[in-house]
């Protein structure tokens, strides 16, 4: 398979190569290398990518969540080009920012108030840093597998990189142990952060009485909850939280939000929030040249308030229950170890056949199977990740779903005898 792909893709071979000499590994984003060489992507439209080799592909990946609008949507076009045509870097407020500020307030229930940056890593080192000004105390507990960014990594064996603070690692879903260990480091523990559903860890959600357990424990000991929703804010209109009826005190956004652009916001309770008012006795400083950066601003807005609608959303949550029902059937039939997790459009598949709770229950999977798929898909013209992750975006139809389960069908029937 490895042949065959390397001699379908010469030219993204030969960029690759030749990206190599400046850039470590060929491109500057760890997520999107894969072996033997990530193809190299020339444009897109809807749910369809070019490559250099001139391949279409139907895009499963969809930035990894952040192109919920699709490659190219006309509406956030028309909003980006006005900004080109009267100006950008103006240093100043511009007309978006409170616009967008005000639908996202008016969106998400446990958002009061919120501010901008340009990341998630950046909303998520915002809203700790935050959690630790207010609590005056040092610890912050993640969870083993977690994501939160490119220096808060604590998913496929974490980073040495992840320096800024000192973590206390916990046990996703795990009940009991995390509950102790919030009590035993409850004088001086920041904050809790965590994801309603395990994104990079692998599309894992959080059962409910895992997160009423840490609303409750974290409330009694004085920590603040922290919810990332950089990737989950797309499983409901009302994002993650208001889905469960969850109420966090921070949360941190990203990815869609900004309709394509760089975007990172981090928002919450207002008594805390309201801290970052210049006017306030003590007020803490948060700067950032792009933060309100008018492009982010002005597509965010558009694809937020135009674009996504209540039903779009939910259309496109259905569509992905429906590939992850139906993959999970697929496998049974053809009689392959292998479970597909996640909620509505976003999801993992693993080649692993139990339950799926925490990282550590796909921890004994061969990571061969999912490479093999990778590639088999991506000769077939799906392209999906080397993780396992799907991601839909609002221009999918039924009618993609069909192809891709017809294609993952032939997929499983080619490979049954080497696969789990
Ligand atoms: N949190 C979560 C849950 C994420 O999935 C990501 C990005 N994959 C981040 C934070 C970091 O966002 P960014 O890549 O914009 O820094």
């Amino acid at each position: 398979t490895r042949q065959r792909f390397t001699r379908a893709n010469p030219a993204s071979a030969a960029r690759h190569e030749g990206a190599k000499k400046a850039l470590p590994g060929g491109n500057t984003r760890a997520v999107l290398y894969y072996d033997p060489f990530p193809l190299t992507v020339t444009g897109g439209e809807s749910n369809r990518l070019t490559d250099l080799d001139g391949h279409t592909y139907v895009d499963f990946v969809s930035e990894y969540t952040a192109g919920l609008y699709g490659h190219r949507n006309d509406k956030i076009a028309a909003a980006i080009k006005a900004v080109a045509d009267s100006g950008w870097v103006l240093g100043a407020p511009n007309a978006y920012e409170a616009k967008l500020g005000a639908a996202i307030v008016d969106r998400f229930p446990a958002i009061e108030r919120v501010r901008f940056c340009n990341s998630g890593t950046e909303a998520n080192l915002m809203a700790l840093s935050t959690a630790r000004a207010v609590t005056g105390r040092k610890s912050i507990m993640v969870f083993d597998g977690g994501y939160h960014g490119g220096i808060l990594t604590f998913a496929h064996g974490g980073s040495p990189l992840n320096a800024p603070f000192p973590f206390i690692t916990a046990q996703y879903n795990d009940i009991a142990g995390t509950k102790a260990l919030i009590r035993q480091h409850g004088a001086d523990l920041a904050a809790v952060i965590l994801e309603g559903m395990m994104g990079g860890g692998g599309c894992i959600e959080a059962k409910p009485d895992f997160l009423t357990m840490l609303r409750a424990e974290t409330q009694k000991v004085g920590a603040l909850l922290i919810l990332d929703e950089v990737m989950t804010s797309r499983l409901s209109y009302r994002g993650y939280h208001g889905k469960v009826g969850l109420k966090p005190d921070l949360i941190s956004l990203g990815k869609y939000i900004g309709g394509g652009c760089s975007f990172g916001a981090f928002g919450g309770r207002a008594d805390i929030l309201d801290r970052f008012d210049p006017a306030a006795p003590n007020a803490f400083g948060h700067g950032g040249t792009f933060n309100n950066n008018i492009f982010s601003m002005a597509a965010g807005f558009t694809g937020f308030t135009e674009v996504l609608t209540e039903s779009a959303l939910g259309q496109m949550n259905a569509l992905g229950d429906h590939l992850r029902a139906t993959m999970n059937e697929q496998l049974q039939r053809r009689n392959v170890a292998g479970t597909v997790t996640g909620v509505g459009s976003l999801m993992n598949l693993h080649f692993v056949d139990r339950e799926i709770a925490s990282p550590h229950d796909v921890e004994a999977a061969d990571h061969r199977f999912l490479q093999l798929w990778q590639l088999e898909m991506l000769l077939r013209g799906q392209y999906v990740t080397p993780r396992g992750m799907i991601a839909l975006s609002l221009p999918f139809t039924r009618a993609d779903i069909d192809a891709f389960t017809t294609i993952f069908d032939d997929f499983l029937l080619d490979y049954r005898s080497i696969l789990p």
